[in-house]
């Protein structure tokens, strides 16, 4: 043997390394310099003297400016956080908080969750060491409960202000009270839309106000088109218009399309798909994205990836993409001019999810998005006598359209006691304030206290431990006594994924629907979720099992991670987690979710299709859902989850419950008429409910 005959290969690690270390280099030196670039590098100094100088400051600036990614890190190179406090910024998406705190760990170098971290509901992705920190405006919310002067952090920017979503509203009216205390607490006010006086307004102190900074933004200009005619589907138009402009190859740049929510997306992104599956080779790769509000960060990354050379770009998009993250290289906007909101009827008590005509001013920053790179195009898919006379200019505050028991709670919990007296930005109507103390009445979260004025309940603060509607922590407080807390946080954990569970192709519906009804089981959709639920477990959590069963296995893995979370603020507000001893026996699960949705009763009225709501003075006709295994079944009194407004009112996820449970678990709550039928007809004796492992009699039809 003979060694130089051999060559051996040379491992140089040291060269490698250098090579990679000059490579980052270059990577870290192109990301300063895009951040060099970015309009609001040029005010930096300004801005943090203007910091320096004013407890309050108003920023303006067009979406892409900067705001959201730079200034934080201005003031942790200022030295803001040397002190050991932190500084922290809001957010009003859980999309947007992620990605953007990704996107800065990134730009600065550090570990996403070390220096640079986030903190969205069920999810906190920042530690000890974080200096600064995105968040929900909601998660900055349950801060003021152990923290309530924000002393931890020396800068607090609430970005995207413009939105008036209902935490940043509430948020607006602490960090105000917070400013007539003694603290050296930086507040920004972050906002897209010109309407800064009206936050300037609200700032005052004595007669100073706030100073307004603008960053003038870089925006070329848009041509804006309307159709001439309405569109009776803006769904199919948006998808035609896509593929016009695709196939057309004069058309450069890539296309942002504005659409209502997730299931939409999902449509037309099959649509697409199914377009270019049949023009194969003979049109250009078209990349599509979606964006929405659950999408999983893996896919979120996609959209900010550049568009590879002869494709283009197509991002689905919510109105997540109007200002909250901005997506570079859009040339062309396709506007649905809706939008989906949520409702709050104080009237009906009733809350729902609705798709309405988008504001005016949503609409412009729609067309704005395709004027960043040069200029632009927008198409919108509605007539121009529509936007004139249709649309309002501006969108509703939140507050003044949705329920309020959770953020009364909450207040309440801050030792804010007089909701009356709390200085909103806009107030929320009377009437809904009053519906929501009764409503924290009934759930006896809050009693009233000898002075007239309602007090929190020890279940009251208990339920504020849980960032989750009164009525769903109610229910996680009251499974203790019905020994099914584990079957009952499986349950609520699939029931606020917000994703659908079940998968729906159109080309395979029949084998779709039937393993759907494979699930159903006896006493409503509750169960039928949690036999999914438990059947995953079962498989280990496979993803294989979920493709074969037409599961959704995005959505469990969220629902997965809710769990998680639930299971262990369970243990920190003491509730026994315990599986339900016998579990062919569904009763106890059943009287557990009642004791929080008894408000959400509805019995069958007369003529056997529809249903009455229960609450007192509001009763309202509504129906079960078509998606729901108690459709067609009709049982004789229900609680349902939610109500969704489509061209009727439908109650989904839907569970059957008896009337003599009404007397037990709400007592005082049962309307009288309900009483009256009950001690006229002499309710039968329940029959045994039939055993979990078995098929419902309604499987088959
Ligand atoms: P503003 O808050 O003023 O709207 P941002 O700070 O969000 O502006 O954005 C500034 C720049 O950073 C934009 O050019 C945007 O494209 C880029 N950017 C933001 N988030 C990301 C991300 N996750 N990945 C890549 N680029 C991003
Ligand atoms: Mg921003």
């Amino acid at each position: 043997f003979n060694w130089d005959d051999w060559e051996p290969e040379i491992h140089d690690e040291e060269a490698a390394f250098r090579k990679r270390v000059e490579e980052e280099e270059k990577r870290v030196q192109t990301i300063q310099e895009v951040r060099q670039t970015l309009p609001i590098y040029s005010f930096r100094e300004q801005l943090l003297q203007a910091i320096e100088d004013h407890r309050v400051l108003i920023i303006v600036g067009e979406t892409g400016s900067g705001k959201t990614t730079q200034l934080p890190q201005y003031l942790v190179e200022a030295g803001y956080t040397k002190d050991g406090r932190r500084v922290g910024c809001t957010q009003p998406r859980r999309v947007a908080a992620m990605s953007v705190a990704a996107r800065v760990a990134d730009e600065m170098g550090v570990r996403l969750g070390h220096e640079v971290g986030y903190s969205i509901r069920f999810e906190d992705c920042s530690s000890e060491k974080t200096a600064l920190k995105y968040m929900t405006d909601g998660m900055l919310l349950r801060e003021f409960m152990t923290d309530p002067l924000l002393s931890t952090y020396s800068c607090m920017i609430i970005d995207e202000a413009h939105e008036r979503t209902l935490h940043t509203d509430v948020l607006l009216g602490l960090v105000k009270r917070i400013m007539h205390a003694e603290t050296n607490l930086r507040l920004i006010i972050s906002s897209a839309t010109l309407d800064a006086q009206k936050f300037a307004r609200y700032f005052r102190v004595g007669d100073e106000e706030p100073p307004i900074f603008h960053i003038p933004g870089r925006m070329f200009e848009v041509k804006k088109y309307y159709t001439k005619n309405p569109e009776a589907n803006y769904i199919h138009a948006a998808i035609g218009k896509v593929m016009e402009l695709h196939i057309n190859p004069l058309v450069r740049g890539d296309i942002l399309v504005f659409l209502t929510g997730q299931d939409e997306i999902e449509y037309v992104q099959q649509n697409l798909e199914h377009a270019r599956s049949i023009l194969g080779s003979k049109i250009s790769a078209l990349d599509i994205c979606p964006i929405y509000a659950n999408l999983p960060p893996d896919l979120q990354a996609k959209i900010f990836e550049p568009t590879p050379p002869n494709a283009r770009k197509v991002v689905l998009a919510t109105n997540i993409a109007e200002t909250s993250v901005t997506i570079d290289g859009i040339a062309y906007v396709i506007d649905s001019g809706y939008v989906k909101q949520n409702f709050y009827s104080p009237k009906s008590r009733m809350q729902s999810l609705e798709v309405v005509p988008c504001s005016k001013a949503s609409a412009e920053q729609r067309a704005g998005r395709a004027g960043r790179i040069g200029p632009g195009w927008c198409f919108r898919l509605y007539t121009k006598y529509i936007f004139e006379k249709e649309m309002p200019f501006d969108a509703m505050p939140e507050i003044q359209r949705t329920n309020l028991a959770n953020v009364i709670l909450l207040l309440q919990t801050i030792g804010v006691r007089d909701i009356m007296q709390f200085e909103f930005m806009d107030p929320p109507h009377t009437d809904c304030i009053v519906q929501a103390m009764n409503e924290l009445l009934e759930l006896e979260a809050l009693r009233q206290g000898a002075d007239g004025k309602p007090r929190l309940t020890k279940l009251g603060q208990r339920m504020a431990e849980f960032p989750l509607d009164p009525m769903l922590s109610k229910v996680i407080l009251e499974s203790e006594k019905y020994h099914c807390s584990e079957e009952i946080i499986s349950m609520i954990s699939m029931l606020t994924v917000q994703g659908s569970i079940f998968y729906m192709p159109k080309e395979k519906k029949v084998a779709a629907d039937m393993a759907k009804q494979n699930f159903y089981r006896p006493g409503g959709d509750h169960f039928t979720l949690l036999n999914v639920w438990n059947q995953w477990v079962d498989s280990d959590y496979d993803k294989r099992w979920c493709h074969d069963h037409f599961i959704v296995h995005r959505s469990l893995m969220r629902a997965r991670l809710v769990r998680e979370q639930l299971a262990a603020l369970c243990e920190r507000a003491e509730v026994p987690l315990e599986r339900n001893p016998d579990p062919g026996d569904i009763v106890p699960m059943q009287k557990s979710i009642l004791s929080g949705f008894f408000m959400n009763a509805a019995r069958l009225s007369l003529s056997g299709q529809s249903y009455t709501t229960t609450r007192p003075g509001s009763s309202q006709t509504v129906k079960i859902h078509p998606g729901s295994a108690l459709f067609k079944v009709n049982p004789k009194l229900v609680i349902f989850f939610e109500l969704v407004k489509t061209s009727e009112e439908f109650m989904r996820q839907v569970m059957e419950i008896r009337p003599e449970w009404l007397l037990e678990i709400a007592p005082s709550y049962v309307p009288q008429s309900l009483l009256r039928e009950i001690d006229s007809k002499r309710v039968p004796k329940m029959p045994k409910q039939v055993g979990m492992g078995r098929r419902h009699p309604n499987d088959l039809g």
